[in-house]
Parts: C-alpha cells; structure tokens; sequence
C-alpha cells in the first residue's frame, strides 16, 4: 500500500485527500498541517459563509500562469463536487454558498468523508524540509521527526494571513531546492492611500471605483469601499488590490465615483438648486464625506461632478500579507507537468494556493484550490492503479 503525505490542510490539501481516500486499498493517507484543526482559513472565508465558486469562471478573473491550466479549472464544477459530499449549495447571483451559508458545513462535510475513509490526520508538524531516500520520500517536521511517504502533496498555501497558518515556508523550501517561484505580493488586501481619512474610519460607500497607473486606466468595479484609518478596503477596494503595479516609480491612484447611477445633467440640476446651500452636498452623499469633498466650498456644477464623480486617492501601498486574502504568486508552472507534479522531484505534487496562479473576489480562489487538488488526487490515483494493474497482470 502506498502512502500519500498532503502537506496542508486548505481546501486544495482537503480536495487531494478526498479523492484517494476513495481507494483506501491503494492507500494510507497522511494530511499533516501546523496547525491543531484541519482548515482554518477556509473557516475564515467570505466571513465565515464561505464563498466556495462562481458560475462564471473566466480566463480574466485570474492572474499569473492561468492560460497554462484554464481548460482544467473551467471544467472543475463545484455543484456536483459537493453534491457528492452531501454539501448543498446556494447561488447568489453567480456566486456560490454552502445552503447553510457556513462554512464550517463545508469543512465538517470533506472530514467526515474523509474519517469515515481512514485519512490520518497529523496536526502540529510544521515541514521544514523534504528528502528522497531509495524513491521514497522523507518529510522532516520541525522537531527533527521523520515521515516517510510514497507520494508527497505540498498544499500549503502562499503568504496570505500567515496567523491562519500559510506562512510561504513551502514555498522558501521548493525555492531553495531549485524551483522557480515568481516573486510573492499580497493581493486582494486593504489599500494605503494618500491623503487617509481617519475620521471616515468605519463609513462605507457604494459606487464605481478605478484604478489607474500614471494617470491610464488599468480597471473598474462596481461595489462597496470601507474607509479604515490608513485608506480603503471593501470588496471593490481588495478587487482593486490584485491590479496593482509592483514597479518602483509607478503612480497609482484609485477614483471613487459616487454618483454612478445618476446622470450628468442630474447632478448639474441638483448643483443649480441646492448651490446656495452652505452644504450642498448633504442630500447626496452622507454627511461626513460630504463634508470632506465641500472643503473648499464647491462653486460650480463641473466642480461638484469632479469631486464626486472623480475623486481620486493615491495609492501608497497595501497592509502586506497578514492582512491579505491571498498571495499573488507562487511555483511557477513551467515547473510542473500537466497534472501539476514538480519536474525536478517526479512524486512530488503541488496544488492550491502555492501556484503562481490568484484570483479575484467571486470564489475564485477557492475554485481554483478544489479543481487543483482534484487533479492532483486524481493523477497519483491513476498512477497507482495503473500500477497495481501491471503489477497483477
Ligand atoms: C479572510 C479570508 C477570506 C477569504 N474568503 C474567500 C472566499 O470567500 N472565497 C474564495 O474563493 N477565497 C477566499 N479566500 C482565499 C482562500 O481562502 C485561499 O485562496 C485558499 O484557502 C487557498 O487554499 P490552499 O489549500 O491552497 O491553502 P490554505 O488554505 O492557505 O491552506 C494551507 C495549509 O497548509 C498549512 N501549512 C503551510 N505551511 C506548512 C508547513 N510548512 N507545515 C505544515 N503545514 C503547513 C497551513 O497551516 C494551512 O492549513 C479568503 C482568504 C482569507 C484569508
């Protein structure tokens, strides 16, 4: 019987496990994680609902290798997948939710199967580093104990928020070993921008947001943006965050309209009868930030519309990894084959989060993690029967 370890126990480590585990004839598998309990920062996630999928998985919602592994990820589909683990689902538009909007149903729903099928779970080993010896491969944990594994899984995530347990240690470990890791960003995190509004700290707004660097125009969205105490977050501000130019020297700015759904001449014939109001924007917009964009007293209707329409923040940079929801970078995929097995080390798999792959808020990271660790399971599946198939013929 062969042993199968899964470093990590994210949502791609859990997707690998649930696909050997059908096969516990074939084989003994180990899911080893730092932490005490399997799955934390997927518990974390969409504020504890769990947005687990989007219905519109699209080339354009990912960054970095995507056209290498889009046909796969496109074809992973999240309704049958967790229809087959007794998990019901709920959409919201094209987002998906577990039906009880919990994510810990998510979580209770892979473990169960995968007690039931005999997954040995290791919680606290933190890997530090991996051997082969005589084709078998040796995990070492950091109190120097050995584990022994036929075939090894590391799905131990990126760099993003580090006190849910991914700390980009794998990914230092595979890099010292030789293999090509783009350099790492926090993405879909909180914006620094300057000037900050510390009195808005808290005040949410909805409208149209942009991004733009050295004054061109990288991308919009339409959402929500929550003021905090350095600059912005919100889902349109961390959507913003994964557009961000890494180059030095580079002006960034983002534009908040927040009159995205009134026309021009709306705003010209509410300027022409409100102007004499010595705050005239206390009907628009709410009072704190009106009182912000009237500093200095707004004196005509282009002023009103390019303060309101056009207000622009520069961004200075992001709060950094513990504050953001996922890595952008990772294990570059010219490194893996097909079924995501690293070159240099045949049996060694990687999958989820620790691939050079991120996506944008929508459910598309976790897609990404489930579809990844499906196709890793399935391929060391197939590789074993097929073996255990020669072997008895
Ligand atoms: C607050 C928050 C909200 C989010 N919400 C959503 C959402 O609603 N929808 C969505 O699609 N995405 C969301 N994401 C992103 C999503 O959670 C991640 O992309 C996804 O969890 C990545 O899965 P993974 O299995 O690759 O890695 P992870 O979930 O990071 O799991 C990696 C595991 O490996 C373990 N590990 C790491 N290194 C070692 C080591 N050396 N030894 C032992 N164990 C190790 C870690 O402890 C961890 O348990 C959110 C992220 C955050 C932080």
């Amino acid at each position: 019987m062969d042993v199968v370890a899964i470093v990590g126990t994210g949502p791609a480590g859990l997707a690998a496990a649930k696909e050997l585990a059908s096969r516990p004839d074939l084989f003994q598998v180990l899911l080893i994680d730092r932490n005490k309990k399997p799955g934390r920062k997927l518990l974390a996630t969409g504020n504890g609902k769990c947005n687990l999928s989007n219905l519109d998985i699209r080339p354009e919602k990912y960054h970095g290798d995507i056209d290498a592994v889009f046909d796969w990820v496109n074809q992973f589909k999240a309704e049958p997948y967790f229809q087959d683990l007794g998990l019901c689902l709920r959409a919201k538009g094209n987002l998906l939710y577990p039906y009880s909007e919990q994510a810990q149903s998510v979580l209770d729903c892979f473990w169960n199967d995968l007690k039931e099928k005999g997954v040995i779970y290791m919680p606290e080993r933190t890997i530090v580093d991996f051997q082969v010896n005589k084709g078998r491969y040796v995990l070492i944990d950091d109190k120097n104990q050995h584990i022994y594994a036929d075939h090894l899984v590391l799905a131990g995530g990126g760099k993003a928020s580090r006190q849910l347990g991914s700390d980009g240690s794998l990914l230092e470990l595979v890099k010292n070993k030789g293999v090509l890791v783009s350099k790492l960003y926090p993405s879909l995190v909180q914006l620094k921008t300057k000037p900050a509004y510390k009195q808005l700290k808290g005040t949410r707004v909805h409208g149209t947001f942009f991004l733009y660097r050295d004054q061109q125009l990288v991308t919009g969205c339409k959402g929500e943006v929550l003021f905090t105490e350095d600059g912005v977050s919100g889902i349109a501000a961390l959507e913003l965050s994964s557009y961000l130019s890494h180059e030095p020297g580079v002006k960034q700015e983002i534009e908040l309209n927040l009159a995205d759904e009134l026309e021009v001449s709306q705003l010209r014939s509410y300027f022409q009868k409100w102007q004499h109001q010595t705050h005239c924007l206390d009907g628009l917009l709410a009072k704190k930030i009106a009182s912000i964009l009237e500093d200095p007293p707004i004196t005509s209707a282009k002023t009103l519309i390019s303060r309101v329409c056009h207000w622009r923040l520069e961004v200075i940079g992001t709060r950094g990894f513990d504050f953001a929801q996922v890595t952008s970078g990772g294990i570059l995929l010219q490194e893996l084959d097909a079924y995501l097995m690293l070159k240099r080390f045949p049996g060694v798999y990687a999958c989820g989060e620790i691939l050079n792959v991120d996506g944008d808020c929508g459910g598309y990271n976790l897609h990404f993690a489930w579809a990844s660790g499906q196709r890793v399971g399935r391929r060391i599946l197939q590789t074993c029967e097929m073996a255990d198939e020669e072997s008895v013929s």
